[in-house]
């Protein structure tokens, strides 16, 4: 048999090596920002066109290099930046594999112009799928501008796997803002297309996180610090009434790297135990500086993965320091979780929901006032069999059951005093201002009116998107919704259906979000909110369709604009949203799977007798 082993050529060998350092567009904006902060530049440029799938251009003033060094940086393992495997465990600098620009010159067109400081003529090369195409002295800055064209241009399978515009840019802006919050010193800029998402100047961490984030004001943020022999602790939690839905405000930096570690996610979360509520995530930036002599990070090729030799002490040590900056804030400030707040939503506002099921409270009516001094259970005595449930006998409920019924008087639906035979629709009433009752024929039905309504909207709202626009009330005094440029790019993959909805906007681009029409059905105050949600489910799943942009659209909608807990129904509302839920396609599930109603026959009543 003859010998069939024998070595790859090194553009295919490249190509290979390439699939692991550059996945995307933003790998390739990650790598050329480390290399420009390896030299040590203090302004740098990003610019962008089609989420960096066409194009991608770094600019900056660091240190330059030499002719020689400028051909030789395409080349695998070319690195200046480590001599010898120890140095390995004596890392001050991002890159270290000597492989992000052979990687990124084997599946892009590369064009790279760059000067030192003692040189008077610079370089500029071309190269493509790791060939050099021509190479020739060149009047330029000092510093280093690297363009790359085409990312995948040879690999036609890799070009199909990248996803859209939108979330393609949205990996692009998270690593820009990795870079930028570990080095506030430096000034960035970030333009996409023809817009400019970000313009940073120099400054210190507190400021650019309020540049970053413009959501972020100063008084949402904790110091924290802390020094020890093995690690210093500094940076900033969030407090934790801030807490978001969503994960995105979460930054680990390890000696300036950016890294994701569970473990020290997991340090963090456990010192806002009983600070915030399930579901919602702190923000925090944590700058962590360790001997470098004490970790890893070779473990990973894109090495936002990192070893500790030490991570129990570096666990009780991040805890400590997170609780220790939370503790004089939390001592004053105790959050109560069980207070449900639309129950302190004062009637008048209630009242002005614009759509049925409208919120009317019958001031006048008091079912203490026709015989004062009776009790709840006396009153209805003289046709209880009505009353669907077994409220004739105290005991069947708790003790707090009765007493609320009771002392909320407003939630003593009128419909439960009526004669059976004189109802001629379906009879239904209201509970704890939460449930419906209503009979079926076999039993009853214990509605949750707030998730009921929830599924009827978002079935209308489906329809209603997907035809025509849904008419908008103008808003007398437009909203500034404070989201970061990244967030409002990430919302605007929803721009459009956002619109048919109702909302309409004086502002909608990097810069800032003003909401000048918002759906007739939504109420004022609850508009941040709804888009708050959307956006933190944006960031958790970004949808691939535009339908499932719209289906996320639709339910965020449904739940703002649907009855809440807490809202009192007259007797025609309540018969509507029974009606109007047994009309759905679904009407036993929310649309995020949970149960609306439960049933109960009277087989399962009698039995209990
Ligand atoms: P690494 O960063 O791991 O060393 P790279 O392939 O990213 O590997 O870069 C190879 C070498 O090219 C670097 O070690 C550095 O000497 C040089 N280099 C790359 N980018 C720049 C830049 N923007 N300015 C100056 N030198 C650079
Ligand atoms: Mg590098």
């Amino acid at each position: 048999m003859p010998d069939i082993i024998h070595l790859l050529p090194d553009h295919v060998a490249n190509q290979i090596a390439a699939g692991e350092v550059v996945q995307r567009p933003a790998s390739v904006v990650k790598e050329l920002l480390e290399n420009a902060i390896d030299a040590q530049a203090d302004a740098i440029q990003l610019l962008v066109k089609d989420a960096g799938k066409t194009f991608v251009h770094v600019i900056d003033n660091g240190k330059g290099m030499t002719v020689t060094d400028a051909r030789m940086c395409f080349e695998r393992h070319a690195t200046s930046k480590i001599h010898k495997a120890e140095d390995l465990f004596a890392l001050h600098t991002k890159g270290f594999r000597g492989e992000a620009l052979a990687s990124i010159a084997a599946v892009a067109q590369v064009e790279l112009k760059t000067r030192t400081a003692e040189d008077e003529l610079g370089t500029f090369i071309r190269i493509e799928g790791s060939k050099i195409l021509s190479q020739n002295p060149e009047v330029t800055t000092q510093g280093t501008s690297v363009a790359v064209r085409r990312l995948f241009f040879n690999i036609p399978a890799r070009r199909q796997f990248l996803k859209s515009d939108a979330v393609e840019f949205k990996h692009i802006s998270d690593e820009f803002i990795r870079v930028a919050l570990a080095h506030p010193e430096v000034s960035f800029r970030l333009v996409h297309n023809t817009t400019e998402c970000f313009h940073l100047t120099p400054t210190k961490l507190r400021q650019r996180i309020v540049q970053l984030f413009s959501g972020k004001s100063n008084e949402k943020l904790l110091p924290l610090s802390e020094q020890t022999d093995l690690i210093s602790i500094r940076g900033f939690v969030g407090k934790p009434e801030y807490a978001k839905r969503s994960k995105t405000e979460q930054y680990f930096f390890v000696n300036q790297r950016y890294i994701r570690n569970a473990y020290l996610h997991h340090a963090v979360m456990a010192a806002y135990e009983g600070l915030i509520k399930e579901g919602t995530y702190p923000s925090y930036f944590i700058f962590i500086e360790v001997d470098p002599a004490h970790i890893d990070i070779n473990i990973h090729p894109t090495k936002t993965e990192i070893k500790f030799d030490n991570e129990q002490a570096l666990y009780a040590i991040l805890r400590a320091s997170v609780k220790h900056s939370l503790g004089q804030f939390s001592l004053s400030h105790r959050i109560d979780f069980d207070k449900d707040p639309t129950l302190e939503v004062p009637y008048d506002k209630l009242k002005s929901l614009p759509q049925l099921p409208k919120i009317e409270v019958d001031k006048d009516f008091n079912p203490f006032l026709k015989s004062a001094g009776s009790d709840f259970t006396k009153k209805p005595a003289t046709n209880w069999e009505s009353l669907y449930v077994g409220l004739e006998s105290k005991s069947n409920l708790g003790p707090s059951d009765t007493l609320e019924i009771i002392s909320d008087e407003e939630s003593f639906s009128s419909s439960f005093l009526d004669d059976e035979e004189n109802n001629e629709g379906v009879e239904t009433f209201q509970m704890r201002r939460k449930f419906i009752f209503t009979a079926y024929k076999s039993g009853f039905l214990i509605i949750n009116q707030s998730r009921a309504h929830y599924r009827i909207r978002y079935e209308e709202l489906l329809k209603e998107l997907t035809d025509n626009p849904l008419p908008s009330q103008q808003l007398l005094f437009p909203i500034q919704a404070h989201f970061s440029g990244a967030e409002i790019d990430l919302l605007s993959q929803l721009k459009e259906p956002l619109e048919s909805a109702g909302f309409q906007f004086a502002q909608f681009d990097f810069k800032g979000m003003e909401i000048s029409g918002i759906p007739v059905q939504l109420p004022d105050e609850r508009t941040l909110e709804v888009l708050g949600n959307l956006l933190a489910e944006l960031e958790n799943q970004t949808p691939d369709t535009y339908f499932a942009g719209v289906d996320i659209l639709a339910r965020n909608l449904a739940k703002g604009t649907a009855v809440k807990t807490g809202t009192l129904l007259k007797p025609e509302e309540q018969e509507q949203l029974v009606n109007q839920l047994f009309a759905c396609k679904e009407p036993q599930l929310t649309p995020d799977y949970k149960r609306v109603y439960l049933k109960m026959d009277w087989s399962e009543i009698e039995n209990k007798f």
